[in-house]
């Protein structure tokens, strides 16, 4: 496709993302409104409630709810340091614990 073919799909795309709910941490459409949109989003395969991210945001695993907390920490003054769930904040490993651990 050319580039303003490219760019019409691109804008499709973003304006599909804002009637949907999708996974923050690897992006996969869930089943449900966005995030700020304060609905609940399930998980297509299971129709499980979406767990939601300390900093906010679906996500569909426990992998994605890592990742998503610390591509936000790692923005944090001080934090260019941190690469996984035990270098993340207490409330962030707290948050993924009560999400993931039952
Ligand atoms: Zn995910």
């Amino acid at each position: 496709m050319n580039i303003q073919q490219y760019a019409d799909y691109e804008k499709k795309l973003k304006d599909m993302s804002k009637e949907v709910a999708t996974c923050r941490g690897c992006g996969r459409k869930l089943n449900g409104k966005p995030y700020y949109a304060g609905h609940t989003a399930y998980i297509p395969e299971t129709n499980e409630r979406a767990k939601v991210n300390h900093y906010g945001g679906f996500v569909c695993s426990e992998r994605c709810d890592i990742k998503s907390s610390v591509e936000l920490e790692v923005t944090m003054p001080g934090c260019n340091t941190i690469k996984g769930f035990n270098n993340l904040s207490t409330y962030a490993q707290q948050s993924i614990k009560r999400n993931w651990q039952n």
